[in-house]
């Protein structure tokens, strides 16, 4: 089967999201395209991303010599000029690109987006917004709705379920969440472990960091449970 992070994508925009997405998918061996119609922005990322050119993605055929339509995957991550993140999206969907994404700066943003081609729109600071305050309230260490209304929380665990294996902590029926991976304290060798999959034989910790999805509010109780 062929490995999806191996597929090229085309970043256009490239602010301060779209430059950290197309370097950070550079450094993970992906081969990235990124267009800016600034050429100051595309000097100040050549050496760093192989493939970086000057273009306005608002004319389509600047894409076409460019090969955009060739690629599987697209991200517009141009932000505040609303109408270039319309119409290059919108111009994607005309050139067949089976998977667009686009950043939204607001929710009409983010619902013209999706009418106009977008099959996945990112609200960066919308969501981070959001993120932070569960990081904020509690004792959730990292949070990640993947879902509306069921999200993945990095935690520690709350003293009822310590010192037992999991399978008698009753986790689902007393908190309607699962343990799914943990960091044990206890260095081994000298050095901490990394997360490995929880089993129903495994004993926490106090100090363990634990991997938990579920509903939200049962993993934010969960969080908030001493
Ligand atoms: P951020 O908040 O991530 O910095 P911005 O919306 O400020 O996002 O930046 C978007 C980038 O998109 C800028 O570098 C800008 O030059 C670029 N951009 C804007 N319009 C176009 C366009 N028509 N074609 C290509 N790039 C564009």
């Amino acid at each position: 089967m062929a490995d999806i992070r191996n597929e090229p994508v085309v970043v256009i925009g490239l602010g301060r999201f779209g430059s950290a997405l197309a370097l950070e998918l550079a450094k993970r061996g992906t081969e990235v395209l990124g267009i800016d119609s600034q050429p100051k922005t595309v000097q100040s990322l050549v050496g760093q991303l192989p493939h970086v050119i000057t273009a306005d993605s608002t004319d389509i055929e600047a894409l076409r010599q460019l090969g955009v339509g060739d690629f599987h995957r697209a991200v517009v991550a141009i932000g505040t000029d609303i109408q270039a993140s319309i119409l290059t999206t919108s111009l994607l969907s005309e050139l067949g690109i089976p998977d667009i994404w686009a950043k939204a700066v607001s929710g009409q943003h983010r619902n013209i987006l999706t009418r106009v081609g977008a099959h996945h729109v990112i609200a960066p600071e919308h969501d981070m917004g959001e993120r932070t305050a569960h990081l904020l309230t509690g004792r959730i260490l990292d949070y990640v709705e993947v879902d509306a209304d069921f999200a993945v929380i990095k935690t520690k665990p709350p003293h009822d379920v310590v010192g037992m294996p999991l399978r008698e902590s009753r986790l689902r029926s007393r908190w309607g969440v699962t343990v799914v991976a943990v960091k044990p304290e206890a260095a081994v060798g000298g050095r901490r472990p990394g997360f490995t999959h929880a089993t129903p034989d495994t004993v926490l910790s106090y100090g363990d960091l634990i991997l938990v999805v579920g509903p939200v509010d049962n993993v934010e109780r969960f969080a908030a449970a001493e």
